[in-house]
Formats: C-alpha cells, structure tokens, sequence
C-alpha cells in the first residue's frame, strides 16, 4: 500500500529528485555513460548486454529512431572492445502498432549484431505481447541461428509450454537461449503465479528443463535461494560453460555478483541507459510497486 502510494505520487515530483532514486541502476544518459561502465564491468570479467531504454512508442517514426540508435551503438560497442550484447524490447520498435515493422527493424539490428558475430536478446513484455514477440523470435531465430535469444518469465503459466513449443529449434551445433527471469509486470491471476514459492518453484522447472536439454540459458536473478537451487542443477547435469550464465540489473546486489564471479561462473550485467531514463523509472515502478522498496532499501543497504 505504502509502496503504491509512492509509485503513484512520484511523477510529480522534480526529475532530479526521481534521478538521485534512480541513478544506481541507470549507467547514464549517453552512450560514453554505457561505454565507460561497461569497461569498468569488463575490467572485474564480468560481461555485459545493452538496452537503451525506451517502449511502447506512439507512432513508427520513434520505432525508425530507435533503431538508428541501436546501430550506432553496436558500432560504437566494439570500437570500444566492450564484451557484450545487446539487449531490445520489441514494444519500441511498435510491435503493437505494426508487427511486420518492428520484425523488419529488429532484423536491421540482428543483422548488424551478426556482422559482428554478436548476439542480440529480445526482451519479453507484459502478456498481450507474448505470443507476438515468440513468433518474432521464432522468425529471427530460423534466419539467424546464432545471433538472437529470447526471454521467458517464469510467473507466466504458460511458459513451460512456450519453451517446449520452441524445442525444435534446438541442436547441439546451435542451441536455443533463453533468459529465464520471474517477470516484472503486475499480470492478472488467472494467467500467472502471484505466490515467492510458486514463482520460483515455477523458475526451476523451466530452468531445470533448459539444462536437461542442452538449451543455453542465461540465469537472470538476484535472489539468493534461486541462484542456490541453480548451482545444484548446473552440478547435477554437469552443464559446460558454454550453456549457461548468471544474469543481474546494474546496480543490484554487487556483493551477491561478485561471489557468483568469483566462484568461476560467467557473470553478465544488464545496463540500461539513455535520454529516456524518467519514463522508465516511473513506469517500473508504477507496474511494480515492489521496485519501490527494492530502491529505497538500495539507498539505506549498499552493497
Ligand atoms: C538481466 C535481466 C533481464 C531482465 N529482463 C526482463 C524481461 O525481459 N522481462 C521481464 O518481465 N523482466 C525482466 N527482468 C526482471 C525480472 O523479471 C525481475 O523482475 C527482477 O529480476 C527481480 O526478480 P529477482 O529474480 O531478482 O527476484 P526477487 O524475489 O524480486 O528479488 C530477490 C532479491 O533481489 C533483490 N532485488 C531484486 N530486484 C531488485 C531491484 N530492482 N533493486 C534492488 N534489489 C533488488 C532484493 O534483495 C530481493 O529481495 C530482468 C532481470 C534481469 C536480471
């Protein structure tokens, strides 16, 4: 309630109020921001993917712009040696608005990621979106084996099924890669789990499933007893390497990261950045007003 009340009054605050709430998880404004962190990320071997923020645009010319700023900075990432990838949500390039645009931009950049031999995640939005951003993948994927991933969340019921659905596009030569996260947007109860336990319990077999059958995974969560249960998974089907990483937002539990670097796991570190950074604040913490006790305890507790 309290988190709500505060979620609801804080657009009208000053943005450098809201900026002083929010700089610990945005890496900056520009693209030097993004570049400079990074290479600080990199310098501790921990890896990173890209999202210049923005979704859900109001007409095409933005979804246009987007992507300009997209191909730019995989230019301007590996001029800089950064090692990462790259991070879109599809609502920014108007999935909602015209889905055969957004495909056709999204493939500019898979394309461009490619030329590089990088790789590029498609984020996973609120459920209306969901069967939308599968197909798109599923496109990209058949054209670009290598190059491009999904998210799934593990709050959504039919996710395990989704991830089944998509079986046929795994091989050894070229696994399926998934981000497995617990999801963010507040989605209505007959379509997902509301319960810590049945959210996780729900992770794990969707998890578990992903490495039983050499799918690539990145293990996106802060939570210690997820990453736990994880550790005992990635022993007991003896998973290489090469088919799986942890995954954390900049700015959240640094200490929980750096013992998962240091016991010799692959680390990457999502970074977020760009002139949009008011909106996304807000609107993160409006569709989840638990965000707001997560940023006011990362004020109080660093580390
Ligand atoms: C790399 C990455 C990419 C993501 N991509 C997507 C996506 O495409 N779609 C989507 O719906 N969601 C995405 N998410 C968000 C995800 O769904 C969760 O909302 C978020 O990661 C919090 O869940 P958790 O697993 O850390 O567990 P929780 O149970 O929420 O948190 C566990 C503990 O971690 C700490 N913590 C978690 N979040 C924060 C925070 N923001 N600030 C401070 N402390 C925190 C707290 O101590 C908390 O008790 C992504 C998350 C990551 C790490």
């Amino acid at each position: 309630m309290f988190n709500k009340l505060i979620a609801a009054i804080l657009p009208y605050f000053p943005e450098k109020f809201i900026w002083i709430f929010s700089r610990s998880y945005i890496s900056g404004v520009s693209i030097e921001d993004a570049m400079r962190v990074s290479k600080n990320l990199n310098a501790n071997k921990i890896k990173v993917t890209f999202d210049i923020l923005g979704e859900f645009i109001k007409n095409l010319d933005e979804a246009e712009a987007n992507k300009q700023e997209y191909l730019n900075l995989i230019d301007v990432a590996f001029k800089n040696g950064v090692d990462g990838n790259f991070s879109i949500k599809p609502t920014s390039f108007g999935l909602l608005i015209d889905k055969e645009i957004c495909y056709r931009h999204i493939r500019d950049i898979v394309l461009k990621a490619a030329s590089y031999k990088s790789f590029v995640r498609i984020h996973m939005d609120d459920s209306p979106c969901t069967t939308l951003e599968i197909e798109l993948f599923r496109r990209l994927k058949e054209e670009f084996p290598k190059n491009v991933g999904l998210v799934v969340q593990a709050y959504l019921k039919r996710t395990l099924d989704d991830i089944k659905s998509l079986i046929d596009l795994n091989s050894e030569a070229v696994p399926l890669s998934f981000r497995i996260c617990k999801g963010i947007y507040t989605e209505p109860e007959a379509i997902s789990f509301k319960k810590y336990e049945e959210i996780n319990q729900h992770y794990l077999e969707d998890l578990e499933f992903m490495l039983k059958n050499k799918i690539h995974v990145g293990i996106a969560t802060h939570d210690k007893p997820l990453i736990d249960a994880a550790y005992k998974l990635i022993g007991k089907y003896d998973v290489p390497k090469h088919l799986y990483e942890f995954q954390m937002l900049y700015g959240v539990t640094p200490k929980l990261r750096e013992d998962i670097v240091n016991k010799g796991h692959i680390m990457r570190v999502y970074i977020p950045f760009g002139k949009k950074w008011f909106g996304y604040c807000i609107r993160r913490m409006k569709e989840n007003p638990k965000m707001v006790s997560h940023i006011i305890k990362a004020i109080f507790y660093k580390g």
